[in-house]
């Protein structure tokens, strides 16, 4: 791979290459050899393999220069990669970064600063919380809109990592934070059309612009004894769980009122947004939680790494013809919970 050669004589190539290489200047020991040369070097612990994955953000299908700030959209860029890293119980080892920016969005200024620099400020400053080094990439001009790939690399020790697959008949099924806070936030974003809109709960942070890859809890459960599945909710609890029992062979059944709902979906059909904040919970998409079974016999701490973790269920065999997953509510009533994660932008 090119380490950000550039293909756009317009854009000021040594100034950007320069730039991103200033900031990517981050010792670690895994990665041998950084920017500079045709391809970065790794090199994991003799015990460890690699866990590897992508995520596009596309401007106009996961951003909208109107809602998000360059900030958000570099944290988020960054946050969604590192989260499928948490999923698999891997610790980061390197990211590449290959952008496609039109001309326009590189030239925008807000105050001192370029969208372009703005951008690479919430994404590095990520990376320095998680000690992620930027080992390459490639950058070129975008005729319209702006497109970023992430690859990430991760390490985990051989045979640990956490898969779908891995769930057993009998596991209890557990969820980190609280979930639908994203699709709350995003919401308010279209109907507020404000990129921060104030909000009573706002304190509590900003699940959609600036998600919190769960890294810290992933390093505490990997190496816990009886953790069986894993995935991070980024569809939604209903899609992602889905995900868990097809690749397990299993279905699963929740508790309605285990399920943590974030006070902003709350809010969000306080406001009339939603009709049902647990329907946020349920299917909105892009919490980046961590959604893992475990053996119902080990005890599993209320908080791992800081964060709250809540029983929601249990994984059970699945009966031909009946439902992957089902949901029984207070009443004791129990419906099929079908997948419906969010289509970002849908309609749009
Ligand atoms: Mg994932």
């Amino acid at each position: 791979m090119a380490q950000f050669e550039h293909k756009s004589p317009r854009i000021t190539e040594h100034a950007l290459i320069a730039a991103l290489r200033k900031r990517a200047r981050m010792r670690s020991p895994d990665l041998q050899l950084g920017i500079g040369d045709d391809c970065a070097i790794v090199r994991p612990k003799s015990n460890e393999e690699i866990v590897i994955t992508t995520d596009f953000s596309l401007e106009g299908v996961h951003f909208r220069r109107e809602w998000h700030t360059p900030e958000s959209v570099g944290h988020r860029c960054l946050a969604r990669g590192l989260s499928d890293l948490a999923a698999m119980g891997a610790r980061p080892v390197a990211a590449l970064l290959s952008l496609a920016v039109p001309n326009d969005l590189v030239a925008a200024r807000r105050g001192k600063k370029t969208w372009l620099d703005s951008f690479l400020d919430g994404f590095f400053s990520l990376a320095r919380q998680y000690k992620v080094p930027l080992a390459g990439g490639d950058t070129a001009q975008s005729l319209d809109r702006a497109c970023f790939d992430i690859v990430l690399l991760g390490a985990v020790k051989r045979g640990r990592a956490l898969l779908r697959s891995a769930a057993k008949v009998g596991d209890a099924i557990f969820v980190t934070g609280a979930l639908g806070g994203a699709a709350a936030e995003l919401l308010a974003l279209a109907h507020t059309r404000q990129r921060f809109p104030i909000m009573a709960s706002a304190q509590s942070g900003h699940p959609h612009l600036f998600p919190e890859p769960r890294l810290n809890v992933a390093r505490k459960l990997v190496a816990m004894r009886g953790i069986h599945a894993a995935i991070d909710v980024s569809d939604g609890l209903s899609t992602d769980l889905a995900h868990i029992c097809e690749e397990s062979g299993l279905a699963a059944e929740l508790e309605a009122a285990a399920i943590p709902v974030h006070s902003l979906a709350t809010e969000a059909q306080r406001k009339g947004w939603v009709s049902s904040a647990l329907d946020l919970a349920l299917n909105g998409g892009e919490d980046y939680e961590l959604l893992f079974t475990a053996s119902a016999d080990v005890k599993i701490p209320r908080r791992i790494a800081g964060v709250e973790v809540r029983r929601i269920g249990r994984i059970v065999l699945r009966r031909v013809r009946r439902a992957r997953i089902s949901l029984r509510d207070e009443d004791g009533r129990v419906t099929v919970l079908e997948a419906g994660g969010w289509e970002h932008f849908s309609g749009t």
